[in-house]
């Protein structure tokens, strides 16, 4: 059988860094781990191409080659998906998908003619679409069993050389999967469970070994939904992690999400700034406490939220955070809030949505109950208006998030806050990281930072900022320079970004607020006839 695993494209968002991608030379951010780990379960005599169609198109020899096609994607995905679902139909092919967005929407899927529905996590489904296909069934829908979720100790090595690896700023893998929390907008344990199933170390150093073989020596995402969710296990890996790192003289770096109580535990901060551990992102959400108690997320409200992102910082891994505004009971201002919260923890790359309620969630359910959801089904991303009618009015949240996305990018902000965030960040270094690797010279490195130096350093307004900060980073932490560079691109990114927000968010309100009028209208209407003909 020949397979086509197709990954559907990303919309323009937060997260798709295109200029910054574009810079250092590469064409997507992460590859679809997904989809190589799906390529690893299904029967390993099969054929397999994988096209990330945020890489590159699918060639005509691949379509006529492939006899299935097998699509993954999350919700801001849908768009493409659906189109490449129809495509491969139009191609006569057959189709089967699987997936976060297929598991919570599955009929929108087979609406637009999927063949087969792997749903839930693969490694129980999987085979269940192998038995399907070997008696020659043209379709089903594949659940887990009685809601099981797998034991991923035996989830094998992802087929990691399915992939163009130039194509890619950094590589993904993935230790544990579900989260012990239970934030009501989130859909990760929805998905995966609020016990934290982690991979053995021994498992996910074979992963390392592998990616090593391949050629891989670059950074590396661990896209775990909350790294430290189970904080025994991932001690137990990084133990193990730390003599490998040190015997292949420190080849990758690594970046991950967790929750905010890592700042409680200078231990485990310790053990992953050894293993060259980078970067964390934190969902923050809000500084309101009276939000983040309302959402259910106690686990940000134990301590302060400044000194925690302050105490990671210090301990030397530089913290990215996601920032959510439209919570339930919010009070006007909650985008200055946001703001000022930013500027006072240095915290440079800020994620910021609003509210939106995932299929399924807690969150969703709760409003479905209280008739408060605005829009059917899932076109969900931060450049939609919320999808459910909020407790302040929209277009009040709508302007605030728009303003304070603004006020986060100006270069000039962002640079001063990328300039402190290094400093605190501190040189925190251990003897044996990178000893005795040589970086080999890169065109592709050199290039971007020339570009950096001319659009930030020449052509900007915040040119001097630029060069003095850069000058005074030089003397202080001359090792975190190169790593700042790489930060402060990142404004080009934003810069382009904040317009998109500014101009879809903007025309959405429009069009929301019009509508709005004209039921306004409609209803006086109404009432004047019914007023006439009780007169009559
Ligand atoms: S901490 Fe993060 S992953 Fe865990 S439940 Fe909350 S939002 Fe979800």
């Amino acid at each position: 059988m020949n397979v086509l695993l197709l990954y559907p494209r990303f919309p323009k968002s937060f997260w798709s860094f295109e200029k910054t991608i574009e810079l250092m030379g590469r064409k997507a951010l992460i590859p679809p781990l997904g989809l190589i780990t799906v390529a690893a379960i299904l029967p390993q005599e099969w054929n397999y191409k994988l096209v990330d169609l945020n890489v590159r198109e699918v060639t005509e020899a691949e379509w006529s080659w492939s006899e299935m096609v097998i699509c993954s994607a999350m919700i801001v995905q849908k768009p493409d998906l659906l189109a490449q679902i129809q495509e491969a139909k139009r191609r006569g092919k057959r189709v089967a998908v699987g997936g976060p967005y297929a598991t919570a929407l599955p009929h929108e899927v087979t609406q637009v003619g999927a063949d087969y529905l792997i749903l839930d996590e693969g490694e129980l489904t999987i085979p269940l679409f192998v038995e399907a296909i070997n008696q020659g069934q043209m379709s089903g829908i594949f659940r887990a069993p009685n809601g099981e979720r797998p034991d991923v100790t035996s989830t094998p090595v992802p087929r990691f050389e399915l992939l163009e690896f130039d194509a890619y700023a950094e590589m993904s893998v993935q230790f544990s999967r579900g989260c012990p929390f239970q934030c009501e907008f989130c859909d990760i344990i929805v998905l995966y469970g609020r016990k934290p199933r982690t991979k053995a170390p021994a498992q996910l150093l074979k992963e390392l070994d592998y990616l090593y073989e391949l050629g891989w020596r670059r950074s590396i995402f661990m896209v775990d939904d909350n790294f430290i969710g189970n904080k025994r296990n991932v001690k137990l890996l990084l133990k193990e992690l730390l003599p490998w790192m040190i015997e292949h003289k420190y080849p990758f770096s690594f970046a991950t999400e967790a929750s905010v109580d890592l700042a409680g535990d200078q231990e485990l901060m310790d053990m992953m700034v050894k293993c060259n551990f980078g970067a964390v992102f934190l969902g923050i959400e809000t500084p309101d406490e009276e939000s983040l108690a309302l959402t259910q997320k106690h686990q940000n409200t134990r301590s302060s939220l400044s000194e925690a992102v302050n105490n990671i910082t210090k301990s030397g891994i530089r913290v990215m955070a996601g920032f959510i505004i439209g919570f339930d009971g919010e009070k006007t201002g909650a985008g200055n809030r946001i703001v000022k919260f930013v500027e006072q923890t240095d915290i440079p790359t800020a994620v910021f949505s609003m509210l939106q309620a995932l299929p399924d969630t807690a969150l969703w359910h709760r409003l479905t109950k209280e008739g408060r959801m605005r829009v059917e089904g899932a076109n969900i991303n931060q450049t939609t208006l919320m999808n459910f009618v909020p407790t302040r009015p929209l277009e009040e949240i709508a302007c605030e998030y728009m303003d304070a996305f603004d006020e986060l990018y100006e270069p000039s902000k962002f640079l001063d806050r990328t300039y402190r965030h290094f400093l605190t960040l501190g040189t925190a270094t251990y003897p044996d990281k990178g000893k005795g690797r040589k970086k080999p010279f890169s065109w592709v490195v050199l290039r971007a930072l020339l570009i950096i130096c001319w659009r930030q350093g020449v052509v900007r307004s915040t040119r001097w900022q630029f060069w003095r900060n850069l000058w005074s980073m030089q003397q202080i932490n001359p090792g975190g320079v190169g790593s700042y560079l790489g930060v402060c691109a990142q404004i080009e990114h934003f810069l382009e970004y904040r317009g998109i927000v500014r101009r879809e968010i903007g025309t959405q309100l429009a069009e929301f607020l019009a509508e709005e009028a004209r039921l306004k209208v409609a209803e006086a209407s109404v009432e004047k006839v019914a007023v006439a003909e009780t007169a009559a």
